[in-house]
């Protein structure tokens, strides 16, 4: 199908001044207008028709290469067909939003357009990454806790929207509501168009014309809010929690962002953590590793008992079942694991040296000469498997 000339598309001279261009478009825009003309393609297709000339004929660029070349003047630059009818609202939003002032265009285009701009409603707020140290006992039974964090909230005079209350907003004079600005480069391969956020509404196609004072037109103000944040149990040094929208408010009404809490562990006074199992290393005398009794130990629930049989080497390790960490993503707990020392005194009377010196001197308490090696080969293969 050959294109139709665009002057005549809009019936207009090839003198006709910008203004006589832009009226004779919005004319046949609101002639043809799909809301009006229900079911119509052809007059879709006139619609589609009259918004390809005007995206020509209003440009002083194109304008000038189609009067040079007409048709085949377009080709290779950004100039384009409309398919989509969306496309022509969120191109030519200003011929409809600005300078009519309400009147039957409001009424035809109205519906349209606002739920374009409730789609794109202010600009979202950002994420807030806050850190949440815990004992190692929170982390072993799961906890709530209440965080305070320093946020942008959504101000509470104009109810986040920027506004001073009574007060609407305005289509933004830069864009003329589009929420983007087009430049048109040159180079040897031809016409680029970059298209760039608007600076002034910053994409939303909307200004405050009567700022709040509260927050000056942003619609959020700093602030501060205490926030409950469910730690399940198990979790471990950088595990994360999102908390959806919870972070900063959104710009005039946007959405919020998140809040990220990541998960600090904080160093135990006696233990160590071993995936969902506790480490904990523990001294008994010499005379408890030979003869065996009972030692009072630390937990992470409070204390217990530990028997200690007669005869424990040190280095044993004991295990307690389930007296460790629970598991985050399985039922059940780790274990504590407790390591035999056996504690050398360092300060010593008289008379217990006198006692060590004769204890000497007796029956098995010196190890032979086997015994004195029996050791050896499994510490080397402990030092072995941890390099390893
Ligand atoms: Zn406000
Ligand atoms: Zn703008």
């Amino acid at each position: 199908m050959t294109k139709r000339d665009f002057y005549e598309v809009l019936g207009v001279s090839r003198s006709s001044s910008q203004e006589e261009i832009k009226k004779a478009y919005r004319q046949l825009a609101l002639k043809y207008h799909p809301d009006r003309n229900p079911g119509n393609k052809e007059a879709e297709e006139q619609f589609k028709e009259a918004a390809e000339a005007y995206e020509v004929l209003s440009d002083p660029d194109k304008r000038h290469r189609y009067d040079q070349f007409g048709h085949e003047g377009m080709r290779g630059t950004n100039y384009r067909d409309f398919r989509d009818i969306n496309e022509i609202f969120s191109t030519f939003g200003d011929i409809f939003g600005s300078g009519f002032g309400g009147g039957i265009f409001d009424e035809v285009f109205g519906d349209r357009r606002s739920r374009r701009r409730s789609a794109q409603h202010g600009t979202p707020g950002s994420d807030l990454k806050v850190k949440l140290r815990l004992s190692l006992e929170e982390i072993a039974a799961g906890v709530e806790k209440r965080i305070k964090v320093k946020k942008q909230k959504k101000c509470d005079v104009c109810e986040g929207s920027g506004s001073k209350p009574g007060t609407g907003m305005a289509v933004c004079p830069e864009c003329n509501g589009t929420g983007e600005l087009r430049q048109v480069s040159r180079s040897m391969f031809g016409q680029f168009v970059n298209i760039t956020s608007c600076p002034t509404c910053s994409g939303e196609g909307r200004i405050v014309k009567d700022p709040c004072s509260n927050c000056h037109g942003d619609g959020r103000v700093h602030g501060e809010t205490t926030i409950k944040v469910n730690v399940p149990a198990g979790v471990s040094e950088g595990n994360y929690i999102p908390l959806r929208g919870q972070g900063n408010s959104g710009r005039r009404g946007g959405p919020a962002g998140d809040l990220i809490v990541l998960i600090e562990e904080q160093p135990h006074q006696y233990f160590v953590r071993s995936g969902d199992d506790i480490v904990y290393d523990v001294n008994v005398s010499f005379p408890t590793a030979v003869l065996g009794g009972e030692i009072e130990i630390p937990t992470l629930t409070g204390k217990a008992k530990l028997t200690i049989d007669p005869g424990t080497p040190g280095g044993r390790v004991l295990r307690m079942r389930e007296r460790g960490i629970q598991h985050l993503n399985s039922y059940g707990r780790g274990d504590q694991l407790v390591r035999i020392n056996i504690w050398v005194p360092s300060k010593l009377t008289g008379k217990v040296k006198e006692m060590l010196k004769q204890l000497t001197e007796m029956d098995h308490i010196t190890p032979s000469e086997e015994e004195r090696h029996a050791n050896s080969r499994s510490f080397f293969e402990k030092v072995r498997d941890a390099f390893s």
